[in-house]
């Protein structure tokens, strides 16, 4: 759950980090645009600055000219016929077309010899006003070439008076006056016009497309009807002596312009300089710069890019190792249970075998041959495992743990699973031998599936087939249908009904004998339940123990059946009786609980008996895997407790621990015990004897059932035995009157 909200978390800070990371070069990228556009209109306004420059110099130059040929004609009113002539060299170096002189009325003679009627030309009626003038755009009238021309007009004074006699002009071809305003800034497709506030043209580059407009705001509005505002607005700035700037939509492109005030030669001739480039041209100019931002910018999200791809990649990897952690088994390498279960869950078919398996008593190569052996034989075992199973699609295996394993096939029947277990069989039986361990005797319990599901249900099945076979040396499998319901069911009775059988005394303790090797007599007894049912119907040990130490009942059997031999030990002191040792068993599971030896020394002190009165049996296999087991072993001994090792020699035998904890006495289980006959078993005995006795344990031999063992026995001076050939155990009053006959005997 934590781990969820730290990736969702993680996800979002990357979000979050790109989104700002695109904001900040997004925004980067705007700033340097507008950057850009306003340097395109500082170019478009120096542009118009030199334009403004140039005419007003030019302007400058020919009214200088003019006024000074007009000072001159004041000055010599006679002469103005020479005065024409010298006029015409003026027209060639300053590149007139022409230069003329017009009397009040009008009548104007020219250098190139016409003789004109001004008198309704604005230049003259200005120049009669005393101002100096530059006509707009007019057409050259003396001609049919309808040329275009600029005419530059000067008042002339009488001599010493103030008033104007006439007016000077010189004519000025357009050509010439566009040639000003050429510019060949943007590659020529920028332009300049001059022009009036309220629009009208009077000259524009040779270059423009203005040649037939005549009021550029007309024609502005004209090409986009969106155009109106920048228009009016242009215009009304105009009007005011402003210097601006902005943009209009031409044809299929947007444009940029710039305007400032011309000033005129007269204070009414307030014109402007316009100057207009497209704004394609103007970003041709920054593609350069554009162009390397641009190449930074794919530099910058690359780089981004990389770093943010190789954060996924090594998150995924971190991921999927954890994963591969959390499902995979460590020993083997292959899958464990929880990646068993997750592949159930998305299994296709809903049948199969699902098989449980492990090995009766592995304990023992742990214990004999060390961990590393054991790891080895796992790992071994595994290989074959999977050799079997992983070879058919679809199959699963999984270690469950320690030894245990877990296999799904899709075997098409039992016959096939029987088949292919046998090969497994076969292979793990030689395994013993290539590891130079103890024989590996596996079990396998399986569960036919008739519908999917949840793994662990099927396993437990699979599992309790397992336990039909676990402990039996013959068979290596059992079916989960071959598990008695009847018997299930029985148990749960038996179960139900303990508390109530233990109220009532149906339990009842049976002695078994043991008789002196030497001597042949007996020296005490093993206390042995049974479990008379209402019915009449005697119970066996074997039928209801591994029952009870399932559900923890055991603990107050075991007590029960202390507490009633201390009971018959106490009563037969009373009696008067020879008292001889009767031993009790303490199930392993009675040994979890610590407080087992304050509970036996309580039930001691308050029945007032001495302990050496009643002796310990406990179960070898209980000291396996019990730390704590020496230590309680101890503490029963302060007590005053014998203490028996019992079954030794059933599952596994440990020697070491006949040395680490201090038993008092060996008793050598049946198994052993008929192996006698046997060279090899009965050179086994013989050890264990010995070495059993050199640690000053005595020796009891359990299921002694023969003249022969006896001898053997006998010979091996051991010192107890117990068993059929003298005894099987007896009810209390048939015990005693063994006890009656020995005595008397
Ligand atoms: P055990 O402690 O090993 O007891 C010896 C078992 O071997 C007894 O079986 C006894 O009847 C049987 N036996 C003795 N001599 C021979 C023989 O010569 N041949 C054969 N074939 N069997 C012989 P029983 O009474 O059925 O008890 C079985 C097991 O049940 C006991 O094995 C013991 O582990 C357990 N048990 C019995 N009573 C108690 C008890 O009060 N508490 C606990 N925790 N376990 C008990
Ligand atoms: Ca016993
Ligand atoms: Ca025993």
């Amino acid at each position: 759950m934590k781990k969820r909200k730290l990736n969702k978390a993680i996800i979002i800070l990357y979000v979050v980090s790109a989104l700002c990371f695109f904001a900040a070069i997004f925004r980067c990228f705007e700033k340097i645009e507008t950057n850009l556009k306003q340097e395109m209109y500082y170019t478009l306004s120096d542009m118009a600055e030199q334009d403004v420059l140039a005419v007003k110099k030019e302007m400058k130059a020919k009214y200088r000219v003019l006024s000074s040929i007009a000072m001159e004609m004041e000055n010599h009113p006679e002469g103005e016929a020479g005065i024409l002539s010298s006029m015409r060299s003026f027209v060639e170096i300053y590149n007139f077309k022409r230069m003329g002189y017009a009397e009040a009325d009008g009548l104007a003679d020219t250098t190139d010899g016409f003789q004109i009627d001004i008198s309704d030309r604005r230049y003259f009626k200005e120049g009669m006003q005393g101002k100096l003038w530059l006509s707009d755009t007019l057409v050259d009238p003396t001609n049919d070439e309808h040329e275009l021309i600029h005419v530059f007009s000067v008042p002339v004074y009488e001599a010493g008076h103030a008033k104007v006699k006439g007016v000077l002009f010189a004519t000025y071809r357009m050509e010439d006056f566009q040639e000003l305003l050429h510019t060949d800034t943007f590659a020529g497709s920028g332009f300049s016009c001059i022009m009036w506030p309220d629009g009208k043209v009077i000259a524009h580059s040779p270059n423009s497309p203005l040649s037939e407009v005549e009021n550029i705001f007309d024609y502005i509005r004209e090409i986009s009807p969106g155009n109106g505002e920048v228009a009016a607005q242009s215009e009304e700035n105009m009007k005011q002596g402003l210097t601006s700037s902005g943009s209009y939509e031409g044809n299929s492109m947007s444009l940029l312009f710039h305007y400032r005030p011309l000033g005129g030669v007269s204070s009414d001739q307030q014109w402007y300089i316009l100057t207009i480039a497209p704004q394609a041209a103007l970003s041709e100019r920054v593609a350069p710069i554009k162009r390397d931002v641009k190449r930074m910018l794919v530099i910058v999200i690359v780089i981004f890019l990389i770093a943010v791809l190789s954060a996924i990649v090594a998150n995924y990897r971190k991921r999927r190792i954890l994963t591969s952690l959390a499902y995979q088994d460590g020993l083997t390498g292959g899958d464990n249970f929880l990646c068993f279960k997750e592949k159930c869950k998305n299994r296709k078919s809903a049948d199969g075998f699902l098989i449980a398996m492990d090995l009766s008593e592995f304990k023992v190569i742990n214990d004999t041959c060390g961990v590393e052996k054991g790891d080895e034989a796992l790992v071994a075992l595994w290989k074959i495992l999977s050799a079997h199973t992983m070879a058919v699609e679809g199959e699963l295996l999984a270690r469950v743990n320690a030894d245990r394993f877990v296999m799904l096939w899709e075997a098409a029947g039992k016959v096939e699973v029987e088949s292919r277990l046998q090969e497994i069989i076969a292979e793990i039986l030689k395994l013993s031998e290539q590891l130079k361990i103890p024989k590996l005797f596996p079990v396998f319990g399986i569960y036919q599936i008739e519908k999917m599901e949840e793994a662990d249900n099927l396993y437990g099945n699979a599992v309790q087939a397992k336990h039909l076979v676990k402990g039996r040396r013959d068979r290596h499998y059992a079916f989960y249908d071959e598990i008695d319901r009847a018997m299930v069911l029985e148990n749960r009775k038996l179960e139900d009904s303990f508390e109530q059988a233990l109220r009532d005394r149906e339990f009842q303790v049976w002695y078994q004998p043991k008789y002196s090797t030497m001597e042949g007599k007996i020296i005490g007894a093993e206390a042995l339940v049974r479990w008379r049912k209402a019915d009449g119907k005697m119970l066996a040990p074997g039928r209801f123990i591994s029952l009870f130490e399932k559900n923890g009942n055991i603990t107050a059997l075991d007590e029960y059946v202390f507490r009633t031999v201390c009971m018959q030990q106490k009563k037969w002191e009373k009696e008067g009786k020879e008292l001889r040792p009767v031993s009790v068993n303490i199930s392993r599971v009675s040994l979890y609980f610590s407080n087992i030896v304050d509970k036996y020394r309580e039930i001691l002190r308050e029945i007032d008996l001495n302990p050496s009165l009643v002796e310990l049996e406990i179960t070898e296999s209980a000291t396996i895997d019990n730390a704590e087991i020496a230590s309680l072993i101890t503490g029963f001994r302060d007590a005053g407790f014998k203490i028996l090792l019992d079954d030794f020699g059933s599952g596994y035998s440990s020697l070491a621990t006949l040395n680490m904890m201090h038993f008092d006495t060996l008793k050598l289980d049946k198994s052993l015990v008929d192996y006698i006959g046997d060279e090899n078993g009965e050179k086994l005995l013989h050890y264990i004897t010995r070495l059993g006795q050199s640690l000053g344990l005595r020796i009891t031999a359990e299921g002694v059932e023969t003249e022969n063992q006896l001898t053997f026995l006998r010979d091996l001076q051991c010192d107890d035995i117990q068993g059929y050939y003298f005894s099987k155990p007896l009810p209390l009053e048939e015990y005693e009157e063994r006890l009656n006959i020995e005595g008397k005997g």
